[in-house]
C-alpha cells in the first residue's frame, strides 16, 4: 500500500484516537491496511541491486509517495497545530513498517527478515489495479481528515 494512504490513516487516527493510543493503533492499523487488495507494479522492482540501480518508475512511485505522505502530515499539522503531535505520530507510526523495507533498497537485505517476511505474506493481493481499491479507501479517508470533520 502507498505510504501516502497509511499516512492518511496514522494521520486521521491521530486526529480521533486518545494520545496514548495513537503510535499503537497507527502502527497496528498499517497491517490492517496492507491486509486489503492495494496498488503495486513490478515494474518498480527492475533493477539491478542497491538504491541507485532503481528503475525511473521506482523513484517517481516510491520517492513521490513519500514526498506526498511527508507533506500531507506537515498540512495537516500545520491545520490543526493543537494535534500535531498526534498527528505527526500517527502518521509517522502508520508509515514506520514499510520504512523497515529501506534496508532491503539499500543494503540488499532484510533488516528483521521474520518481520519482513510476515509484512509481505499478509499482501496477498499487490497489484497495479489495486489502485482503485485503495482509492477508494484513500479519498474518503483524505475528504474525513481534510475537511475537519474528524476534529
Ligand atoms: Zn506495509
Amino acid at each position: 500500500m502507498l505510504l501516502t494512504t497509511h499516512a492518511l490513516f496514522g494521520i486521521a487516527i491521530g486526529e480521533t484516537v486518545p494520545e496514548p493510543l495513537v503510535g499503537p493503533a497507527a502502527f497496528g492499523s498499517h497491517f490492517a491496511a496492507d491486509m486489503l487488495p492495494h496498488f503495486d507494479h513490478p515494474g518498480i522492482y527492475r533493477q539491478s541491486s542497491g538504491l541507485f540501480g532503481r528503475s525511473p518508475m521506482f523513484w517517481m512511485v516510491r520517492v513521490g509517495d513519500l514526498l506526498l505522505a511527508v507533506l500531507i502530515t506537515i498540512l495537516a499539522a500545520l491545520i490543526w497545530p493543537e494535534r500535531a503531535v498526534s498527528i505527526v505520530t500517527g502518521a509517522l507510526c502508520a508509515i514506520l513498517p514499510d520504512l523497515l523495507f529501506i534496508s532491503r533498497v539499500v543494503r540488499g537485505r532484510d533488516l528483521w527478515p521474520r518481520f519482513d517476511y510476515f509484512h509481505r505474506a499478509i499482501q496477498w493481493f499487490e497489484r497495479p489495479v489495486g489502485i482503485v481499491t485503495e482509492l477508494m479507501l484513500a479519498v474518503p479517508v483524505a475528504w474525513l481528515v481534510f475537511s475537519g470533520r474528524l476534529m
